[in-house]
């Protein structure tokens, strides 16, 4: 069979000796003879993963004292609100960067709860860009920003300092570089972009930061409650959690996310590099807002549209459609995606130039 390179937004590729790793523990899980599938949460040998996978996180980004970290069910779609409702006060206000579909999403939930304040926003330009001239108000309980936009391509590069809190939505590119965690108060994911497969999402939470919104939260929206039960309050997705953690220690083994910061540029900057050299394609976000996760790009002459969609499809290429919304291609280079894939990638579109040019 050949290999397939995968460059899928959502749930994203996996390196392959995690794949075979959890596949077996669903057959014989810790030479049980059970499979990870059937046995208790309360189990020893389900406690040791979920410690070893908050564990890794802490390790991995360097995370602080005074943090705790969950994994929990309902995906980012519902950190949208769990963080809003954790951090709103209950005659407070949000307020919130607009940078795309995710952003918009967040900002949607938010209202529900209260007043939210879209301080900046880049929907003028289609999201092609990440606002800089903000002021971050002094008087809301936390600012939120989504860190890098998977849909458009977009990613901020660096973030002002916040005299308030900080949430972040970081799907899409936690794992991927260094962050410094003590920046923020309120981290979440949704694993399926790049920390394992979909099911569960990641919160890294400041412990001062929750109890101060005077509202009656219901108890599975409520992160103290989690952070209480060690992230068992009720029974965990043991299944993505435990892929979660196989995938972080795949990272670990490998120089951790220093190590693969240096392989993700290499790749993004490999990929640029052909959009910017190359007649006939063009990126459509501002260059100094691409993120290094998800490049989009277009082709000059749409009537090449389905000669090249035949070219990269020939050369087992998978997932590089761009999103409804934003049009073209794009191409996401999650952890996982080695750099042998942006190569073929990027041989696909010379060999397209020397053909069509
Ligand atoms: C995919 C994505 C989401 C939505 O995640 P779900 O887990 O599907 O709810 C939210 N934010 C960002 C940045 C994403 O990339």
């Amino acid at each position: 069979m050949a290999k397939v390179h995968n460059y899928s937004a959502g749930p994203c590729i996996l390196p392959e000796e995690v794949l075979k790793q959890a596949s077996e523990a669903v057959i014989n899980f810790n030479n049980l003879n059970l499979s990870l599938l059937e046995i208790s949460h309360r189990s020893k040998d389900f406690i040791e993963v979920m410690s070893n996978a908050q564990e890794l996180v802490k390790e991995l980004l360097n995370v602080p004292d005074g943090y705790s970290i969950l994994f929990l069910q309902g995906g980012a779609s519902l950190g949208f609100y769990i963080s809003a409702i954790n951090g709103m006060k209950s005659d407070g206000t949000g307020a919130y960067i607009d940078t795309g579909t995710w952003s918009s999403k967040a900002i949607k939930e938010a209202k529900k709860l209260g007043n939210v304040n879209v301080i900046a926003s880049s929907k003028d330009k289609n999201f092609s860009y990440i606002p800089t001239n903000f002021e971050i108000p002094s008087d809301a309980n936390y600012i939120h920003y989504t860190s890098n936009n998977t849909i458009f391509g977009t990613q901020f590069k660096t973030f002002p300092k916040s005299a308030i809190p900080v949430i972040c939505d970081m799907s899409s590119d936690i794992f991927s570089k260094e962050i410094n965690v003590s920046d923020y108060d309120l981290i979440y994911a949704g694993a399926q972009k790049n920390m394992g497969p979909a099911g569960t999402t990641l919160y890294i939470v400041k412990n001062d930061f929750l109890g101060k919104t005077g509202r009656d939260i219901p108890s599975m929206l409520d992160l103290q409650i989690h952070i209480d039960k060690e992230s068992m309050f009720n029974t965990p997705p043991v299944y993505p959690i435990y892929v979660s953690m196989l995938n972080l220690q795949w990272l670990k083994k490998n120089g951790g996310v220093k190590w693969i910061e240096g392989v993700n540029n290499q790749k993004s900057e490999l990929l640029y590099a052909e959009i910017d050299r190359n007649p006939l394609f063009k990126g459509i976000v501002a260059t100094e807002d691409r993120s290094n996760m998800n490049a989009t790009f277009v082709l000059k002459d749409e009537s090449q549209t389905e000669a090249f969609d035949a070219a990269w499809k020939a050369a087992n290429i998978s997932g590089i459609k761009g999103h409804r919304s934003a049009g073209g291609y794009r191409a996401s280079m999650y952890n996982a995606l080695p750099l042998e894939s942006v190569q073929a990638l990027v041989d696909v579109m010379q060999n397209f130039e020397k053909t069509n040019g």
